[in-house]
């Protein structure tokens, strides 16, 4: 492999052109690293990486990870599944195959190449959580057998296979749970609450509350996550699971009125029925993310919004 500088690795990003991904790729190319996206572009668009093309580091692969890959790398970080429950639900056998088989692969491939492996985890392995905050020792109280549980179960099996890796085959892991993250290139219909809202609200139209809209999330701007990611992939003997999300808890209802108020809209609200399992509080304990890697979310939620707003005027 020849490399375009001493410090530079080869880094392959599963799940490149989603929305996370594609914020991953671009940071990762800023700090002068080689970055091979691959992608079977089911939730992710080519859109997302058209701007990275212009770099002579990167490359992108369509390629879907429940097949075996090949390729000489020194990092994977794994976020190849769809995140929002629409997407999720919309196959979930399939949902399942692209967290088990497809986990499975790029651990082989890890094992095989000698690469450190990032598996993006989620906040949903703590189901709808008894414990509040979530603190990484809490070990969750999930539904084998709903509509989420194609993603949750999903997930939980992915971590559980990174960590046997790295016990039986000594992979050097990390695993991250993602808590709540939004911003630029969410799709516009991919049915996250953030991007639903603000979609709502530049259109004119009613905005959705599920159930009463007490329940709470905790959002976190994505490029204090991708920090987060990078950080907890740099950072030595990190074999455990680490909560990276901001901390700050809002209820869905706080964040209807904060979109509308934003974006000067005329828009309702109108109230619709639960989905089912929707967990009812969720809020990161970060303590272990800010001792080990000095995590710093601090993008507020207003100006994090602004930037999101920013972006739907110009797709809409
Ligand atoms: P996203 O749907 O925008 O991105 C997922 C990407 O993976 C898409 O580009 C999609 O095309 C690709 N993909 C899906 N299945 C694939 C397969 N079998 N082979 C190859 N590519 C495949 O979602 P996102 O919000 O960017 O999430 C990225 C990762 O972070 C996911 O693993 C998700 O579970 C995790 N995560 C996200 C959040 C969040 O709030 N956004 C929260 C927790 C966890
Ligand atoms: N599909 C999906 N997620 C993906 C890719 C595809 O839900 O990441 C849908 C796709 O639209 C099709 C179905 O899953 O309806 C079958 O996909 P595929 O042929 O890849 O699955 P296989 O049966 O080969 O595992
Ligand atoms: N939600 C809502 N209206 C929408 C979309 C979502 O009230 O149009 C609610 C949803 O029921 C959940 C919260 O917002 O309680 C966050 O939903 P999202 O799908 O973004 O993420 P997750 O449930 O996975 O945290």
């Amino acid at each position: 492999m020849i490399r375009m500088s001493p410090m530079s690795k080869s880094i392959l990003v599963t799940g490149g052109a989603g929305f996370i991904g594609s914020h991953l790729c671009q940071y990762l190319l800023e700090q002068g690293h080689e970055v091979i996206c691959v992608d079977n572009f089911f939730t992710g668009t080519k859109n997302n990486i058209i701007p990275l093309m212009d770099y002579k580091t990167f490359e992108w692969m369509r390629h879907d990870i429940i097949n075996p890959l090949t390729c000489e790398v020194d990092e994977i970080y794994n976020l190849a599944c769809p995140a929002s429950p629409v997407h999720y639900q919309y196959n979930a056998i399939k949902t399942v195959k692209t967290n088990v088989i497809g986990t499975l692969n790029m651990l082989g491939l890890a094992k095989r190449v000698k690469a450190k492996f990032l598996q993006a985890s989620t906040s949903e392995v703590y189901g709808d959580p008894l414990e509040h905050p979530q603190k990484e020792s809490y070990w969750g109280n999930v539904n084998p057998i709903g509509y989420r549980s194609c993603y949750d179960e999903g997930k939980r099996v992915a971590e559980t296979l990174a960590v046997d890796y790295h016990r039986t085959n000594q992979v050097d892991i990390r695993i991250v749970r993602i808590f709540n993250t939004y911003g630029p290139r969410m799709l516009k219909d991919d049915g996250r609450v953030v991007s639903n809202f603000i979609v709502q609200a530049l259109e004119g139209r009613d905005i959705t509350i599920y159930g009463d809209g007490k329940q709470t999330r905790s959002f976190c701007f994505v490029d204090d996550l991708v920090k987060g990611m990078v950080s907890t992939m740099n950072c030595e003997n990190l074999n455990t699971p680490v909560n990276l999300g901001n901390p700050n808890e809002f209820t869905i209802l706080d964040l209807a009125y904060k979109v509308i108020q934003m974006t000067g809209s005329q828009s309702k609200i109108a109230y619709n029925p639960l989905p089912e399992d929707d967990p009812v509080r969720r809020q990161p304990d970060i303590s272990l993310a800010r001792s080990k890697i000095d995590f710093n979310p601090n993008t507020e939620l207003e100006k994090g919004l602004e930037k999101t707003i920013q972006y739907f005027r110009t797709v809409i």
